[in-house]
């Protein structure tokens, strides 16, 4: 009787733990960067920071061991490789670091589901659509059946096959991109959702012919804010899983730049309806797009600061941004500054200038040390279209060693110039404060930024930006196109109205 009944128990334990589903296995791959091709810069492999494994859930915190979404799949975390926006990436490199993502991916096969983490805006010499050939690779290995969810920086581009072996595929809806964890972790739990469910049943892809800088777009100004809120009402209807607007990216020349509306779910009709009432609700408002903020000269800029008692006021150095693609070391503002006699003696208005890459003054000043005098040429390494190296004469205030970029602080006249050893952005009040430099007590600062980061934002007296010259030129008609479709807006001011018509996209199967 005892070995009767032992026997049940342990067959029913059995057909329990039999009908216990296992986790999905879920694996995670990506690389992101952002390239202007109008830019001499190039990207290579030690400018990508690789996470490996287990390293990547740092890149997700909702994905921390203790998250609900950790606990709903077995995780898979391949390799994501992403660089500060550059020139275009060597195609060394590209195939280096792809290479190692496909070798990874095989090791963890097979997977139930994938999500791709890129920014869309990448290029590589000698090859059209990078993203698009990457998930290509992908696909060559995970297979056509697998569910992959694709999220993406509103500023990357959307080529067809992309949008086409992307099963779910998202982007951002905050420029600056307070929300990237967000539609990250969107992208994932609709990608967890649909592994039961299925693929959904219908894509829709817009084209739209507009290429607008991302100055001029952002969401926390007209009409971007208004754009950007319609998103999400037209995901609440049943039959549609998610939509999104593509900006792209206008310093980069190949036929996906350009904006892409796409929406997706299981009803052809309410998908439609979402991405063409997007789509010309953007081309509605086309122009009424504006700098975010008051955009003039240099010159003007400057004048402007200079009379004004708010502090700090922020005049962006919006040719050179490096965190859009710019070198990062182009000398034309800081020669133009070095001109004007306002910050010529040391008791004039204090300007910091945030920053320029000079690795032969770095090593002179840590000869000298603080209170020594330096005289060397910086800048212009990479990208001397504009203007010359220019030399910086002055007495370093202040050294930061570090094993990567050395930064120091030169001060020339009013003028405290942070030169680094390799390009860098400053985009937090903590990277002037490392410096000593009391950002908010400063009188100007200028940075090489477009529009400026949540911090320095929050930080500003007052702000300007300025058309200054380099990589990411925001007057795109002087840009030399030849790449992107004709007619786009807004370079081709007599253009007739599109049609906005949705595209059904294949499903990758
Ligand atoms: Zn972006």
């Amino acid at each position: 009787m005892k070995r009767a009944l032992f026997l049940m128990i342990t067959a029913l334990l059995f057909v329990v733990g039999c009908t216990e589903k296992p986790k999905p296995r879920v694996g995670v791959v990506g690389i992101a960067i952002e390239c202007s091709t109008f830019s001499p810069a190039r990207t290579s492999k030690d400018m990508f920071r690789v996470f490996r494994g287990d390293e990547m859930y740092r890149l997700y915190p909702f994905l921390s061991e203790d998250s609900t979404l950790r606990q709903q799949a077995e995780w898979l975390p391949v390799m994501m490789s992403s660089a500060t926006p550059g020139g275009m990436v060597t195609s060394e490199a590209y195939e280096e670091l792809v290479d190692e993502t496909i070798e990874r991916l095989k090791e963890g096969m097979p997977y139930d589901a994938l999500f791709l983490d890129i920014h869309g805006a990448m290029s590589v010499e000698g090859l059209e659509d990078p993203e698009g050939d990457f998930i290509a690779r992908v696909r060559g290995v995970v297979g056509r059946d697998v569910i992959i969810s694709t999220c993406m920086d509103l500023h990357g581009c959307v080529s067809k096959p992309l949008a086409q072996m992307s099963d779910l595929i998202t982007c951002y809806r905050m420029a600056p991109h307070e929300d990237r964890y967000i539609s990250k972790k969107r992208a994932v739990v609709n990608l967890l959702d649909r592994i039961d469910k299925g693929k959904p049943k219908y894509k829709a892809w817009v084209y739209v012919p507009i290429l607008l800088p991302g100055e001029k777009t952002s969401t926390r100004v007209e009409p971007g804010a208004s754009l950007y809120a319609a998103i999400e009402p037209l995901t609440q209807s049943e039959g549609v899983i998610d939509a999104a607007i593509w900006i792209s990216y206008a310093w980069a020349d190949e036929p996906r730049n350009h904006a892409v509306v796409m929406a997706y779910g299981d009803s052809e009709q309410e998908v439609v309806a979402a991405a063409q009432s997007l789509a010309k609700r953007f081309w509605d408002v086309r122009d009424e797009f504006e700098f975010v903020a008051p955009t003039a000269s240099l010159e003007e800029c400057l004048t402007a600061a200079l009379k004004s008692d708010k502090r700090p006021y922020f005049v962006s150095d919006m040719g050179d941004n490096p965190t859009a693609g710019g070198a990062g070391d182009v000398t034309w503002t800081l020669t133009e500054l070095l001109k004007r006699p306002e910050f010529k003696k040391p008791n004039g208005k204090r300007l910091i200038y945030a920053s320029i890459p000079g690795p032969a003054l770095v090593e002179q000043a840590l000869k000298v040390g603080v209170g020594g005098k330096v005289r060397e040429k910086v800048g212009a390494m990479v990208d001397n279209r504009y203007a010359e190296p220019v030399e910086l004469s002055g007495v370093v205030e202040t050294i930061v060693e570090s094993e990567d970029n050395t930064k120091v602080v030169v001060r020339v006249g009013s003028m405290q110039v942070i030169v680094t050893q390799t390009r860098r952005p400053y985009h937090y009040e903590r990277d002037f404060d490392a410096l000593g430099l009391n950002p908010r007590e400063a009188d100007i600062i200028v940075v090489k930024l477009g529009y400026l980061t949540e911090e320095l934002y929050a930080m500003r007296g007052d702000w300007m930006m300025a058309q200054t010259r380099g990589g990411v030129d925001q007057e795109l008609e002087k840009l030399p196109y030849r790449g992107i479709h004709r007619p786009m807006y807004p370079l081709d001011p007599q253009m007739s109205a599109p049609s906005l018509k949705a595209e059904m996209i294949d499903i990758c199967q």
